[in-house]
């Protein structure tokens, strides 16, 4: 039977032989020991913290909770009767909806916060626990291939642990601007989403997925945000007419942007930046707070690496489709294996490994990975985008369809954006589709699934999309691409 009474951050008596062992329990980490120990192989599950790694306790759950909390607040703030926020532009005030006095508790957003990653981490432990797995607390050390020394956190004796084999799943870490070395004023990401008090005046360095997303979610709680881009536009890494719905977004909610600039230093209430487009002009931000959401990069030490001999490619460690890195016998998933640094790609990767070390012939090959910005409207790509299909030389049939024509989006009250598929002009095989809109997020798994099936655009233009949905907007530009009128 079961024993549910003990949970995973309980550490038990530490066996010193096991048959795998996964060392870091963030996404790609806990999921590779729950599906070893749903193929019945005995597993340890390794991670100083709570498990559920960046994406749970410090990214992905905790920064949408205060989106989604930061959407609600600005929705009812523009709404509200106070006469200098009745913005008649507000989708509250067109449908007649007026709120007499909308206010804040900080503290208690953050509280419930908090519990919506409690309530998800308990989830993760139980699962661990149901299943069997081994979860001990504690640092692991590798010692070769074969044997980690575990450093448990309640104080007692370092374990040596020999193992079959080993999964390493020890993630990522920001990458850290000298000029900028985190202080109580200079935050990273995990700690501006716990802050204790909302600064009056935010200054956010980096205009990728992490500074839009807070820096607009900050400033639909009130702060004065200003975002500071290297390059000479933000979010670089989506094509530009994906990203200019979102530039509006930003302008209607007051938030200053700077690209082609670099931060230098902060100071006495200012970041100073040098604009590289103005003769490197510099230029004093006004900042309470600075966050630095830069990128992130993998973590290669700290745990035993310089006793392997594993094969490195671009900053990370290297794997062959199977997930075995040039160690035999040692595997590598999530963020330490290279991009996309998404806690998806780790989950998926890490249930292939698991797969592979019970023995089945699998390999983790996606035709396709999404990536999602969660910011306001949403921006979504998966597969190629129409000039990546060019570039590698397709003849190309590019079709976009404006969600102003999408009966669900005009009854949300927020027709913004659009839908583009792009497919091989020869055989109609879908190669990419990319979004931006409210809520498009949810979409992009009908978008994966179709191009991971190699459907052509008939097969979905002739798929039944349920009335009205936004999801509908997928056969429908199918459709036009096909040229139906
Ligand atoms: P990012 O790579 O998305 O963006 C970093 C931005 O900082 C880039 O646009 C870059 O040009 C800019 N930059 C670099 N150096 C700079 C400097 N000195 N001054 C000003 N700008 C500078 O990285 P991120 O936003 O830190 O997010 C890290 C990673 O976390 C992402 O790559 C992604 O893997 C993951 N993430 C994903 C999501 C999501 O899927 N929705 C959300 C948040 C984070």
């Amino acid at each position: 039977m079961t024993d549910t009474s003990r949970t995973s951050s309980q550490t038990p008596s530490i066996p010193d032989r096991v048959q795998v062992l996964v060392l870091g329990a963030g996404p790609g980490g806990y999921s590779c020991a729950l599906r070893l120990a749903e193929l019945g192989l005995d597993v340890m599950l390794v991670e100083p913290g709570r498990a559920g790694g960046t994406c749970l306790h410090a990214g992905c759950i905790p920064s949408k909770a205060l989106i989604h909390a930061a959407d609600v607040f600005r929705s009812n703030v523009r709404s509200s009767s106070h006469p200098e926020a009745n913005d008649p532009q507000s989708t509250l005030v067109k449908m007649g909806i007026a709120c007499k006095e909308v206010t804040l508790d900080w503290h208690q957003t953050q509280s419930w916060k908090a519990e919506v990653v409690d309530s998800l981490a308990q989830g993760v432990d139980g699962l661990l626990t149901t299943a069997g797995v081994k979860s001990i607390r504690g640092r692991g050390q590798m010692l070769d291939g074969k044997r980690v020394l575990i450093v448990p956190d309640n104080g007692a004796d370092p374990v040596e642990v020999q193992a079959q084999q080993v999964v390493l799943a020890v993630g990522s870490r920001e990458v850290s601007l000298p000029s900028l070395p985190a202080s109580d004023s200079v935050l990273y990401a995990a700690d501006a989403l716990a802050i204790a008090d909302l600064p009056e005046h935010l200054a956010v360095v980096g205009g990728g997925y992490i500074g839009l997303e807070l820096g607009q979610a900050f400033a639909r709680f009130g702060v004065k945000v200003s975002i500071i881009e290297a390059q000479d536009r933000l979010l670089p890494a989506y094509p530009k007419s994906l990203v200019a719905p979102l530039l509006k977004a930003l302008a209607q909610d007051d938030i200053q942007t700077h690209t082609a600039s670099l931060a230098q230093s902060f100071g006495d209430g200012y970041l100073r930046i040098v604009d590289q487009d103005k003769q490197e002009q510099e230029q004093l931000i006004r900042a309470d707070k600075v966050l630095v959401a830069v990128g992130r990069q993998a973590n290669l030490e700290g745990w035993g690496r310089e006793h392997l001999a594993l094969d490195l490619a671009d900053g990370f460690i290297a794997v062959d489709r199977r997930g075995e890195t040039s160690m035999s016998g040692v595997f590598a998933v999530g963020d330490v294996t290279g991009e996309p640094m998404l806690a998806h790609r780790a989950i998926a990767q890490g249930r292939v490994v698991a797969e592979v070390i019970a023995g089945r012939r699998r390999e983790f090959a996606p035709v396709a990975i999404p990536a999602v910005c969660f910011t306001a409207p949403e921006i979504l790509s998966v597969g190629l985008t129409a000039d990546e299909a060019k570039a590698a030389g397709r003849g190309v049939l590019v079709k976009r369809f404006p969600l102003a024509a999408n009966g669900r989006s005009l009854t949300l009250g927020n027709p913004t954006g659009f839908v583009e598929v792009i497919a091989d002009s020869s055989d109609h095989v879908l190669l990419g589709v990319q979004a931006v809109g409210e809520h498009v997020a949810e979409l992009v798994h009908s978008f994966t699934l179709a191009l991971e099936m190699g459907a052509q655009l008939e097969d979905v233009a002739d798929t039944v999309h349920a009335h009205p949905t936004i999801g509908e907007s997928f056969a429908e530009v199918s459709q036009a691409a096909l040229g139906f009128k």
